[in-house]
């Protein structure tokens, strides 16, 4: 297995949105903002190159909004997903799957691509595209507080396709085997059924950690984004994760650490705190 991390845009978002209820005077000192009070916010995908299989995880924000909704998140950087794709000697038609931990236009955004006015296509032609039902169902149905995230043009495009297929949460264990290759924990605090990745990847485990855990800055307990819709169950959920990561030694993914790829954890006396971090290529 190869393992290719895809920076698919770099963008900016609120720093007191991303840390909720956490003051700046704190956050500040690992996610430093600018004068608007922005904090710097990468969208690093990943690419799961498994035999015959290449599967995309998460598809960054993509190009097909207007000028005015892209001015909002001050975006920065020259990588975009399909630059990133092509460094990695693929191109877009030979993505195999595309796994969508939730349905928020920084996470899906790019796997639609506009072709017309008010018409719309799959950027990965042969790919099956991944969610799960009832986050699907959420998502078609946004409620008021998250309804300026889930955006129909990057959503709906996916089903008329006829590439959407459904991941089933097992509901007895932690983990939900896939047929993708690696595993899957359903998580509730930031949306409904977040799909949070793990993967076995040279004798070493790593989380793809999405929202769950979006920068190392997010690794203290109640550093919950304000984002989140049921932050006493991302409070839960992610002490159970941080606790299955340091006593099985995963790897944290951070798909928006603007800095940093990978990190391991450890046990101190505050809590569960970043140990160290790592590139994949280290590994
Ligand atoms: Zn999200």
């Amino acid at each position: 297995m190869n393992l290719h991390p895809i920076i698919a845009g770099n963008f900016m978002l609120d720093g007191g949105a991303m840390f909720g209820v956490v003051p700046k005077s704190i956050w500040q000192k690992t996610n430093p903002a600018d004068e608007n009070n922005m904090v710097k916010i990468a969208a690093r995908c990943l690419l799961v190159e498994d035999g015959d299989r290449l599967t995309l995880i998460d598809a960054g924000m993509g190009n097909k909004q207007s000028d005015k909704f892209f001015s909002y998140y001050y975006r920065w950087g020259e990588e975009t997903l399909e630059s990133s794709i092509k460094k990695c000697g693929f191109h877009p038609d030979d993505i195999t799957d595309v796994f969508l931990t939730h349905l928020h236009f920084d996470h899906c955004g790019g796997a639609v691509i506009k072709v017309g006015e008010n018409s719309y296509d799959t950027t990965f032609k042969n790919a099956n595209y991944w969610s799960n039902k009832a986050h699907w169902e959420w998502a078609i149905k946004p409620n008021k507080r998250e309804v300026a995230s889930f955006l129909k043009e990057n959503i709906l495009p996916i089903e008329e396709s006829g590439q959407l297929s459904f991941l089933e949460k097992n509901s007895n264990d932690y983990l939900t085997e896939t047929e993708l290759g690696f595993q899957v924990l359903f998580v509730d605090g930031h949306t409904e059924k977040q799909m949070i990745p793990l993967i076995n990847y040279k004798g070493k485990k790593i989380a793809f950690a999405a929202d769950l855990v979006p920068t190392a800055g997010h690794i203290p307990l109640p550093y919950i984004p304000g984002y989140d819709i049921r932050p006493l169950t991302s409070l839960k959920e992610k002490d159970m994760f941080l606790n299955f990561c340091n006593d099985n030694n995963v790897f944290l993914f951070f798909e928006h650490d603007a800095s940093e790829e990978l990190g391991l954890v450890h046990e101190t006396e505050r809590g569960i705190r970043l140990k160290e971090t790592f590139k994949i290529i280290e590994l």
